[in-house]
């Protein structure tokens, strides 16, 4: 079991988000700045984590139920520090996990 996924082509580091429920992706390739601790079971990744998107209408594809106070239009965010398997989420981030520390999850089936 692990709490993060690899992917070769090219080098992705994936782990599941739960303050979005859904799986975030940190590009490892050498070179773009992201450091990861090569571990799958209590990964590390440097710097933060920051996933900005922008929220879709209640009931679309693209609908983020997890940010439910960010209206249509709006930017949403998750900002978090990965550190050995933990994930701390900052006070940006428009989700209900905001300023807590929480263990990752392991990888879903
Ligand atoms: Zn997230």
């Amino acid at each position: 079991m692990s709490k993060a996924w690899f992917d070769p082509h090219p080098p992705y580091v994936s782990f599941w988000c739960p303050g979005c429920n859904k799986d975030h992706t940190v590009n490892v390739t050498p070179g773009t700045g992201w450091g990861w601790n090569e571990s799958l079971e209590e990964p590390t990744f440097t710097p933060s984590v920051k996933v900005e998107a922008v929220q879709w209408s209640e009931g679309d594809h693209f609908y983020m139920p997890t940010h439910p106070n960010i209206e249509r239009g709006k930017p949403t965010c998750c900002h978090s520090f990965v550190t050995a398997g933990k994930i701390q989420f900052l006070a940006d981030c428009t989700h209900a996990l905001a300023g807590q520390t929480v263990e990752l999850p392991q990888r879903p089936e």
